[in-house]
């Protein structure tokens, strides 16, 4: 192992093709840490033949692992049969698939799905139809002399890149240069009760007042702000406000749902909810186990009526192939019970990572398979590097802390392997 820059590490081939990358993608992700060739269950090889343990599953995609046999099946099967056909057509798959989600969800009678390709477009959608939710609270037209619905999102949020779902992402260094955004979007603190009172409270007929507030949209784990749950008193408080004034719940399950935390989806859990039930819940990363898809589902009759034709769309919305693979993916969920697995892996990786003793980690956090370890000092990158190449894949996800998101296949040998590299890991391994 070297110790220089990072292409120092990589094999011939490995170096080759990212001199390549560099040269024909924009350079928007940075410097690719490997090329990768294949995969099968928790395992990658990349195309220098290195094997690695894969604790980051391509950020909570690939559910499944790589290549399981019943996702390879159901998606070969639809490609065979027709891998789209745009919206002026149906495909069982989509229509099955709605169906299931709402029925996962326990959403009520009358629940609909939207379904897009990505978080980002789940979010777009759930953000519009809380625009045309807005407007029908009174004092929200302002052409009729009333001020525009408000939507408040969390400080450390994460919601997508597209310009409205970056509109609700926090982080400043992503989203301010592309502003003037959606307006009307506002950021209270997490957990902070009395602020999130305050933001409802400013609604008012004078000057200085605002318009109503037509929703609030968070994680309840922000996953990109490093594994942070928002609390389940928090979450209970806020669903509460939103009743009084008649505003909508979004609860972002893009990363927390489809099994990843334990539950089908995170607001599931009263441990991490208070039991609440949202308006809208979005969904994507781990649906289709690998294939793009997301959407929402807005919860109710009601809600999922202020969509009508032309309101939104896609053209690759439903895809059937997308479809297929979620349909999959669900179906080995539910039949291998990778819910209860979930828990248990990932119970048994946030106490096994304790009991390494390794001076360098100073806690864990998260639920189910969604975790992150806490570092005793910021050198995220360091660890994260060093365990790559020991063949284990994790994520430095903030300067002081590592994700850890496998695949909800994983074996209790895989996280006892991952667990012991893990152990390697220099304490004093300098700053990032
Ligand atoms: C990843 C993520 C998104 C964005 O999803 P994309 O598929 O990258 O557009 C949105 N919300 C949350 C919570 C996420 O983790």
């Amino acid at each position: 192992m070297t110790t220089d820059g990072q292409l120092e590490q990589l094999g011939t081939k490995d170096k080759a093709w990212l001199g390549k990358y560099s040269q024909v993608h924009m350079n928007v992700f940075g410097t690719p840490l490997r090329v990768m060739d294949h995969g099968k269950g928790a395992r990658i090889w990349d195309i220098d033949g290195n094997e690695y343990l894969d604790f980051l599953a391509g950020i909570a995609v690939n559910s499944l692992g790589y290549a399981h046999p019943a996702w390879v099946k159901a998606v070969s099967e639809q490609a065979a049969k027709v891998a789209h056909t745009s919206n002026y057509f149906a495909t069982e798959p989509q229509i099955e698939l709605a169906a299931k989600l709402v029925k996962l969800a326990g959403a009520p009678e009358g629940s609909h799905v939207y379904f897009g390709n990505s978080g980002a477009e789940g979010n777009e959608a759930a953000i519009k139809l809380a625009k045309l939710y807005g407007r029908t609270l009174p004092g929200a037209l302002p052409e009729q002399g009333g001020k525009p619905a408000r939507i408040i999102s969390m400080v450390h949020g994460f919601h997508g890149r597209t310009l409205g779902a970056l509109s609700a992402t926090w982080k400043p260094v992503i989203r301010e240069p592309f502003e003037p955004l959606v307006p009307a979007v506002e950021f209270v603190e997490p957990g902070d009760v009395e602020a999130l009172k305050a933001a409802f409270d400013a609604t008012g007929t004078a000057a200085d007042g605002k318009g109503p507030v037509a929703a609030v949209i968070m994680e309840l784990i922000q996953g990109e702000a490093g594994v942070m749950p928002v609390g389940a008193e928090y979450v209970r408080q806020a669903r509460q406000l939103c009743d009084e004034h008649h505003a909508l719940l979004i609860i972002d399950e893009v990363q927390t749902g489809v099994g990843r935390t334990g539950s089908w989806f995170a607001f599931q859990q009263k441990e991490l909810s208070g039991g609440v039930t949202p308006d809208i819940i979005t969904f994507a990363k781990g649906v289709a186990g690998g294939f793009p898809m997301g959407g929402m589902i807005a919860f109710g009759q009601q809600l999922s009526d202020l969509f009508t034709p032309g309101s939104h769309g896609s053209t690759f919305a439903g895809n059937p192939l997308g479809a297929a693979a979620a349909l999959a993916t669900l179906g080995v969920i539910e039949h291998d019970d990778l819910l209860a697995n979930a828990q248990a892996r990932g119970k048994q990786l946030r106490e096994g990572i304790m009991a390494t003793g390794n001076p360098l980690f100073k806690s864990t956090r998260g639920a189910g398979l969604l975790d992150a370890v806490e570092l005793a000092h910021p050198c995220a990158h360091a660890a994260m590097n060093w365990m790559l190449e020991h063949g284990l894949i994790v994520n430095a996800v903030a300067p002081d802390a590592l994700r850890l998101a496998p695949p909800l296949i994983v074996s209790a040998q895989d996280v006892d392997e991952a667990v012991s590299i893990m152990a390697g890991v220099p304490a004093d391994l300098a700053d990032d």
